[in-house]
């Protein structure tokens, strides 16, 4: 006999919503384990104190799970317990290793033995992807790969050594004799160049202007998007960028693409820039938004575009936190 565990949360304390999360996690743990009826011994739930609408046990008899025994109990209120959530762990007579299922923000609970979460968020410059993927990734308490910056650490390798990053040859002869990686320093990225931190030294214009050129190219790209699957195949992680939904991760589990108007974007970027101290007319940041849009859209490998089965969110009339509220719950409730 063996131990399935399992959790996950839901968005109200109300029937309907207990009902729809213990169903959707007993099927996925029945489907995930490739079990039948029979093999389940019994099933034993408890949940946190904040939800008193139904029983999960009797939920999970509702949801067909009415031939072995079934318990359910209240958790004492603990301190910074994850909100309304439900816990189960289903005997069952199986041979295999058991695939313990955590679902929505439940994931954060085991990440250790739940499945790998990556969430692509994609879009143009100033659409709010970094911002809102930060936020997303802090509170599923997962990683955030900022991918802009791994192509901007190229542009800088070659402005180092003085190369037209048009130039696809000269490009490839720096790229491929460089060193590029992110680390982590508690939960945020920081991005090497040859083993020094170019974090702050990335984040200029000229630097963004030429990211977008040296982004084009094949070499490039296969580099950096090898770097970036290694990452997530290793972590659950928020990634966001302009092909991460089409070309990194196709199989995402959560995709997004954010758009906004340009003169939002870029009102957006010149305040960001004013907050570093980078003073440039908003003139000058427009043109350069829609220049780097026309770039990254039109160019023949991995181009800005939507995912098809990526939901689309215009950010220009919402702030960073209710963008990440509103992914956060497309991805609670299973989008
Ligand atoms: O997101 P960020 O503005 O830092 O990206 C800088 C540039 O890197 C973009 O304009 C784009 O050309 C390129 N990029 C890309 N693919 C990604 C992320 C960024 O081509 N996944």
């Amino acid at each position: 006999m063996k131990a399935i565990r399992g959790a996950t949360t839901v968005l109200n304390d109300t029937a309907e919503d207990i009902k729809k999360g213990v169903s959707e996690l007993l099927l996925t743990i029945k489907s995930k384990n490739a079990i039948t009826e029979n093999d389940i011994v019994c099933i034993m739930f408890s949940n946190t104190s904040d939800l008193r609408s139904y029983y999960p046990a009797k939920a999970a008899r509702e949801a067909g799970f009415y031939y072995c025994p079934l318990y359910s109990s209240s958790e004492p209120e603990i301190d910074g317990s994850l909100p309304k959530c439900i816990r189960v762990m289903a005997l069952a007579e199986i041979a295999a290793e058991p695939v313990h299922v955590y679902l929505k923000d439940a994931v954060k609970l085991r990440k250790d033995i739940s499945g790998k979460l990556n969430i692509a968020i994609d879009g143009p410059a100033g659409s709010g992807k970094s911002t809102v993927s930060k936020i997303l990734a802090a509170r599923f308490g997962i990683l955030y790969l900022d991918t802009g910056a791994m192509y901007r650490a190229c542009a800088l390798a070659c402005v180092r050594k003085n190369i037209d990053c048009r130039d696809e040859k000269s490009v490839e002869k720096v790229i491929s004799s460089v060193d590029i990686d992110v680390k982590y320093s508690d939960g945020a990225q920081k991005t090497y160049l040859d083993g020094k931190d170019v974090s702050e030294e990335i984040r200029t214009p000229s630097i963004s202007m030429l990211a977008s050129s040296v982004s084009a190219h094949r070499c490039v790209r296969e580099k950096m998007v090898e770097l970036q699957r290694t990452i997530a195949s290793a972590n659950s992680c928020v990634l966001d960028g302009r092909d991460i939904g089409t070309n990194v991760l196709p199989d995402a589990e959560y995709k997004f693409f954010l758009t906004a108007a340009p003169e939002i974007r870029a009102e957006r970027r010149a305040k960001e820039n004013a907050v570093k101290g980078i003073v440039q007319p908003f003139d000058e940041v427009l043109k350069e938004i829609i220049t780097r849009d026309e770039q990254d859209k039109n160019r023949e490998i991995a181009p800005l575009v939507k995912a098809y089965d990526a939901v689309e969110v215009d950010t220009g009339s919402m702030s960073a936190e209710e963008v990440a509220e509103y992914l956060a719950k497309k991805i609670q409730g299973g989008i």
